[in-house]
């Protein structure tokens, strides 16, 4: 059940005006709101650049999304870890493969600047102390489970994509058995400190702060008891985390998005970021998008199984990243979707789905789930059919997932209401590869960045996703606004007591 949008949870906050503030309690170059992936990045990059820094964590310690997360970062074009394991790959190809993984309105010069600074990003993580091991997993999974490190994260080996650019593992996972986004978050905030910043937790950023000419020039936040003015000389960088716990905001921008019941978030992804973008002017874009997940491998014996709808048809090719098929569950399945496997197929899955049958025979498969009469039967003999020759002239899954099933076979049920659905959304601030935040004019609101999922960054469709493109995107991006702010020339603020504003270059 979700409950009406409320204008209140998802409308632009509005900033206050610079004019009303009596007096700075704190004066900083760069204020970054927000110290998960991005933050720490951008931190990191400003306070290295030069600028004095500050960081406003909501929480009693920074870490957020990315800390709660797998950690698999996407890098590629000729890693150590790629040669050592001894693929060749390429920016060129890289290049062609995160394109598509964009989706259909990736933005060229962040893909190319993306792959471009692959090498030097990886570089860059590793010299923060996150160890990679030069070690290869070659079986379809979505993360290594123990301490290895690299794997095919994504649709590289999958239809369409296999055809379109030369595949490359590029999943790189820091050397942490299970999940490592603890891990990797650990070294970004102790690499925060190193570089000079000021760190202030317990913060949460309620404002911004905007003087007449639309400039962005600090925030208001609420700590230890008291709202306090920050001052922001050069930017203001959002990296408040997206929106997946803010329900109305759901409801009003992607509603199809309730299905999925596993929010993949902390409470620190309210969406207050992007509304306090909004509010100081700044476009949202592709707020509908979203990365649903539906873990159904491991096992990778599961990709020979079979997925169907509710009309006994198959509609994706099995062996793609589960950010596709996922969504083609949700979308072209209406959420009504089960995995035919066989005995040799069968195993527990990652996200424990439940059997809804388990039957001798086809007819008796089909007759358990309820679908039309002879539906199912046409699709599996049809399937085992090409299967036998390694061919799957509709769907087209590698030959290598490719086996006619035997009966008995059963249904391992794939539905929204009986199985686990993640999801994070991918929609927010339009900004430049800087990290501007840009005007629904395509005009950049000054001193305002924004960077991770606050941001509609490089990922911008679940359908072509590869695991590692948000925090790949966070960290990368979050460095680049972190540069930029820091160029930015240092501004003085007009003040209600004050009587001129004096810019100093
Ligand atoms: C279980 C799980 C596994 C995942 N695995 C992967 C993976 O392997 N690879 C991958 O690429 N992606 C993965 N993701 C997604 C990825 O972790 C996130 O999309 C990404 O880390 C977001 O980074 P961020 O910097 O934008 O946000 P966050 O890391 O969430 O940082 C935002 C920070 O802002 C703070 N904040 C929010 N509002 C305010 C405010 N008003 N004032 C002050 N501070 C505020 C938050 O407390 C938080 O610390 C996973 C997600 C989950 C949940």
């Amino acid at each position: 059940m979700t409950t009406p949008a409320s204008r209140t949870d998802t409308a632009p906050i509005r900033p206050l005006s610079a004019a009303a503030v009596a007096r700075w309690d704190r004066e900083h170059d760069v204020v970054v709101v927000g110290h998960g992936g991005a933050g720490a990045s951008a931190a990191i990059e400003a306070a290295r650049g030069g600028a004095d820094t500050v960081v406003l964590e909501r929480m009693t310690l920074g870490g957020g999304t990315t800390a709660s997360s797998t950690g698999v970062i996407y890098f590629g074009g000729g890693t150590r870890i790629q040669r050592a394991c001894g693929f060749g790959d390429s920016v060129e190809e890289m290049q062609k493969f995160v394109r598509l993984a964009a989706g259909t309105d990736a933005d060229e010069e962040k893909v190319r600047l993306f792959c471009e600074g692959s090498v030097e990003h990886f570089e860059w993580i590793s010299a923060l102390g996150v160890e990679f091991k030069e070690t290869f997993v070659a079986e379809k999974t979505t993360h290594p489970f123990e301490d290895d490190c690299l794997f095919y994260s994504g649709n590289e080996l999958a239809y369409p994509f296999a055809s379109q650019a030369v595949p490359a593992p590029r999943g790189h996972k820091p050397a942490r058995p299970g999940e490592a986004g603890g891990f990797l978050m650990q070294c970004l905030l102790r690499a925060t400190a190193e570089a000079g910043a000021t760190v202030v937790n317990d913060c949460h950023v309620e404002r911004l702060i905007q003087d007449t000419e639309g400039r962005v020039v600090g925030a208001v936040v609420h700590h230890e008891g008291a709202p306090l003015h920050v001052r922001a000389h050069r930017g203001v960088i959002l990296c408040a985390g997206g929106f997946i716990m803010n329900a109305p905001m759901v409801t009003e921008h992607a509603p199809h998005l309730h299905a999925c019941r596993y929010k993949l978030g902390t409470p620190g992804d309210d969406g207050a970021g992007i509304r306090m973008g909004m509010g100081a002017g700044g476009h949202v874009i592709n707020m509908h998008e979203g990365l649903i997940l539906n873990a159904y491998y491991p096992p990778a014996s599961h990709l020979m199984g079979v997925l169907v709808d509710a009309q006994g048809e198959r509609f994706i090719n099995e062996d793609a990243y589960l950010g596709r098929t996922s969504d083609a569950m949700l979308t072209r399945a209406d959420g009504r979707a089960w995995l035919i496997v066989d005995d040799t197929m069968i195993g527990p899955t990652q996200a424990g789905h439940r059997m809804a049958a388990v039957e001798g025979s086809f007819e008796d498969l089909e007759r358990a789930l309820g679908m039309p009469d002879g539906a199912l039967v046409q699709t599996l003999e049809t399937y085992n059919r090409f299967a036998a020759r390694a061919e799957d002239p509709a769907f087209h899954k590698a030959s290598a997932y490719l086996r006619p099933l035997t009966p008995p076979c059963a249904a391992l049920d794939c539905t929204t209401s009986n199985s686990i659905y993640g999801v994070l959304t991918l929609g927010g601030l339009a900004v430049r590869a800087t990290g501007e935040v840009m005007t629904a004019g395509g005009k950049v609101v000054p001193g305002l960045y924004a960077a991770g999922r606050t941001a509609a960054g490089l990922p911008l469709e679940g359908r072509t996703y590869a695991s590692g493109l948000s925090i790949g995107d966070a960290t990368f991006f979050g460095r680049l606004a972190g540069r930029s702010a820091a160029a930015m020339p240092r501004r003085l603020t007009l003040l209600a007591s004050k009587p001129t504003c004096t810019e100093v270059p």
